[in-house]
């Protein structure tokens, strides 16, 4: 985020407008103000460096390259470099680190990380390109974070102690990390959600102010977190009547040029919260409409009735499973003896159809408890691999569906079960545990080729 970022300093172009400016100015004022053309998206630029040089991808010192670089939670512009014989793409742009005690930097040096497309023997120090910007990722960019500019004032100005930490904007969707003691309710966003899209259909003009830092900590209500700005050169992004921030990112030029703005989710509890947006809302809320159609004919309600339906069917459920938690308890499994292996160990079998192994694992840990020289198996054909997973539907061809298993072993026997899947790949099953507890999803219904497995892996431990 832009007021957050440490990197205010002038680039070649800004620091010879204010000195235009400067001269031009007839009165003193507290505030001198200055808007920003837009700088050209072309540009010669010199690599000055060659910093790593890989088979498909280097970095490079630039000087006087167009692109923005990544700072403050706006991401690096993009774009190309093209020369005789060589052209590459720029990944990411970063500030060129300063020395100690001028952390900002030179601002006309960038610091590109570029893909090697052609000609990457051609690349070396000193050489002159050209540099284009990708205007559409950078335009989007600049689109969400002046929104993000508004919404964040709003959201502070209509919470009490809410301050916004931080922010990571985004092509598809950008996110706001704020600080905020209270509970977060779409009410609320929905009701700054509808003020940015006041404040973006106004189109008011935003504009991007050169001053220095003693003409900036004038401006009444101006959002800088001074501490992490080092220089005196101070970049001021006002949207008037609305908000005035020290911030190094890019910007629309009007509001009415963010297009739109929807909240698309948050996150969090008391004080750490994440709210996130798009300022593409049109797209968004047309899917938004296509999946709530049709969750409005799965159900068969109003929209407006749609929250009270899945709040009474999740309360449902919750009383369901306690009740199962409860019937658990009272469960007996009817228990079939076997033997496997040459010493003819027990092993109590059982094969439930359509049960969930949630309800099988308790009584089955009991039955190897009271056995300790028994195995215990629990077979589970045609119940649902997850409770709440849909059944797959449309298949060209029917394949068995994986059931849940259970195997456990009692504290006498010294057999180890954890290597068993692997060991037969006749069970046709995947899973894990413990030498003495083993679950997974299996096809292998047939018993016998259970009974054989564990009888084989008996007789191998006794060195049969
Ligand atoms: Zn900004």
């Amino acid at each position: 985020m832009c007021y957050a970022c440490p990197g205010m300093g002038f680039n070649d172009y800004e620091r010879k407008a204010v000195q235009r400016a400067m001269k031009t100015e007839t009165e003193e004022s507290a505030v001198k103000r200055l808007k920003i053309s837009e700088e050209s998206a072309v540009r010669r630029v010199k690599i000055l460096e060659v910093l790593e040089l890989g088979r498909k991808k280097a970095r490079v010192l630039a000087e006087g390259a167009p692109f923005h670089a990544a700072g403050g939670g706006q991401p690096g512009d993009t774009g190309t470099l093209e020369g005789e014989n060589f052209r590459a793409e720029v990944e990411d742009t970063r500030k060129h680190k300063g020395e100690p005690g001028r952390e900002d930097g030179n601002p006309s040096l960038s610091v590109l990380d570029i893909a090697l497309i052609s000609g990457p023997e051609t690349l070396r120090a000193g050489m002159e390109v050209t540099a284009k910007v990708d205007g559409a990722r950078n335009g989007i960019l600049s689109r969400m974070h002046t929104g993000q500019h508004i919404f964040s004032r709003i959201q502070e100005n209509a919470n009490e102690g809410l301050e916004t930490l931080k922010v990571n904007i985004g092509t598809e969707e950008s996110a706001v990390y704020v600080r905020y003691e209270g509970e977060m309710t779409w009410d609320s966003l929905f009701a700054a959600e509808e003020k940015t899209l006041e404040a973006i259909r106004a189109d008011l003009p935003v504009e991007t102010l050169l001053m220095t830092r003693e003409d900036a900590e004038k401006i009444p209500e101006l959002k800088a977190k001074w501490d992490r700005i080092h220089s005196e050169d101070i970049r001021v992004v006002r949207i008037a009547g609305i908000d005035a921030t020290a911030c190094a990112g890019t910007h629309a030029a009007r509001t009415g040029e963010i297009g739109g703005f929807l909240v698309t989710g948050f996150n969090g509890s008391p004080p750490d919260w994440e709210v996130r947006f798009t300022v593409e809302a049109d797209g968004r809320l047309a899917e938004y409409g296509r999946v709530t159609r049709r969750l409005l004919r799965e159900v068969g309600c109003r929209p407006d009735q749609l929250e009270d339906v899945f709040l009474r069917q999740r309360a449902e459920n919750a009383a369901l499973r306690q009740t199962l938690d409860k019937a658990r308890a009272y469960i007996s499994v009817p228990w079939e003896e076997r033997s496997v292996g040459a010493s003819r160990h027990p092993l109590y079998l059982a094969v439930l159809p359509g049960m969930t192994k949630e309800l099988l694992s308790a009584p089955a840990r009991v039955c190897a408890a009271n056995h300790p020289d028994a195995f215990c198996l629990v077979l589970l054909p045609d119940a649902p691999a997850f409770a709440d997973a849909p059944k797959s539907k449309s298949k060209s061809k029917p394949k068995p569906e994986p059931f849940p298993f259970l195997l456990l072993r009692g504290e006498a026997l010294s057999v180890d079960l954890s290597g068993l899947v692997r060991e037969f790949p006749e069970l046709s099953a995947r899973g894990g545990g413990k030498p003495d507890w083993l679950n997974g999803m299996t096809t292998q219904r047939s018993v016998s080729f259970w009974l054989d497995a564990i009888g084989k892996k008996c007789d191998q431990n006794n060195g049969l």
